[in-house]
């Protein structure tokens, strides 16, 4: 079997140019979509995906803002810089780039989020309402590992839901951004979720739950961790990895997934190129979220009947759960 390549790019094609569409009308409306992104450092992948983000978001004519500081910046001024952003009424969604320095809190910069700009949902809020099946905001990456399935599961002519109630679903990786939030969304789609991580492959129990899997989602950030001997004939195989590998007759370096593509390729039905595969979705899908989060006041208004509402009145929404969820997922 030499499985299919489910190509990430077409999809994002695609939703980019829908995206495009929102954006306008919801600026024709006026209310432009703002992104703002916070960087602390100078993590290479993290100023990689910020210029990406950037030139999206011009491309989306969509406002965007994006805030850099040093490396040994005090938790206090990035704290402030939030709470300016949170503020600003042309930013409809906020992102803080990982990584962040050890001496900065991460849970204490996802707890000044603004939930209805928390656009990656890490604030306590938009974790919550995930767990719960009820999201306002679905993450990014989780959210475009199951774009692409879901894609990929309807153009090979099978219905989703179907396939998911029936399948054995393993997420490889745990993280809080990605992992464990993919195991939220495997479980909304009724499938048999397995959450694995770092302790089941040193408890030697990884493979052996990889073996079982129908449907393989691997967020674990180690090159090649799984290899074609390791998973069942007819898996479709989603790798989430970026992982930079320096080849060694070039020394040039290129970016790699989780997955042993050349070997999974000859058991697999299905898989995601790295690069390629969930990538290009996944900056999309942040937008899409920034996009949602402008469109929120004029939902709210045609709801409820208000020409402006406050965000006093959003959040006694967010309170009262008459929040319209922003995510099909
Ligand atoms: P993380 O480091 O926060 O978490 C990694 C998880 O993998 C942990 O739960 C850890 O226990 C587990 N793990 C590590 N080694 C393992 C092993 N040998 N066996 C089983 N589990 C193991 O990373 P993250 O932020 O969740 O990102 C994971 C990967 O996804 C990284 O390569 C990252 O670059 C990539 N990523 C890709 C996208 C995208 O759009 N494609 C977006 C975000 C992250």
């Amino acid at each position: 079997m030499t499985a299919a390549l489910i190509d990430g790019r077409r999809y994002a094609a695609e939703f980019k140019s829908e995206l495009a569409e929102q954006a306008r009308s919801l600026a024709a409306e006026g209310a432009r979509p703002g992104l703002a992104t916070v960087l602390v450092g100078d993590s290479y992948p993290a100023m990689a995906y910020e210029r990406r983000l950037r030139r999206l978001a011009d491309e989306l004519g969509c406002h965007y803002v994006g805030e850099a500081m040093p490396g040994d910046v005090a938790e206090a001024d990035v704290l402030a810089t939030i709470g300016k952003l949170v503020a600003d009424p042309r930013v409809t969604g906020i992102l803080v780039l990982r990584p962040v320095p050890p001496h900065v809190s991460e849970i204490a910069l996802y707890n000044a989020l603004d939930p209805l700009k928390d656009i990656e949902a890490v604030h306590p809020i938009n974790a919550g309402l995930l767990s719960e099946g009820r999201p306002h905001f679905v993450p990014s990456t989780p959210a475009s590992a199951f774009h692409v399935l879901d894609r990929y599961l309807s153009e090979s002519g099978r219905d989703p839901a179907a396939v998911y109630e029936r399948s054995n679903l393993v997420v490889v990786g745990r993280s809080n951004n990605v992992g464990k939030p993919a195991v939220l969304l495997g479980l909304a789609r009724n499938a048999t979720v397995v959450s694995c991580d770092v302790h089941s492959y040193r408890a030697g129990l990884l493979a052996e739950h990889v073996s079982r899997a129908d449907i393989l989602i691997v967020a674990a950030g180690v090159a090649g961790l799984v290899t074609g001997r390791d998973v069942k004939e007819g898996v479709i195989a989603v790798d989430v990895g970026i992982n930079p590998v320096e080849d060694e007759v070039t020394g040039k370096v290129r970016l790699v997934g989780d997955l042993d593509s050349d070997s999974v390729r000859q058991v697999a039905a299905a898989l995601t190129p790295v690069p390629g595969g969930v990538g290009p979705v996944t900056d999309l899908w942040l937008l899409r979220n920034t996009v949602s989060a402008a469109a929120l006041p004029l939902r709210i208004a045609n709801a409820w009947g208000e020409q402006h509402p406050g965000s006093q009145l959003l959040e006694t929404a967010l309170r009262t759960s008459r929040l319209p969820s922003t995510s099909p997922t």
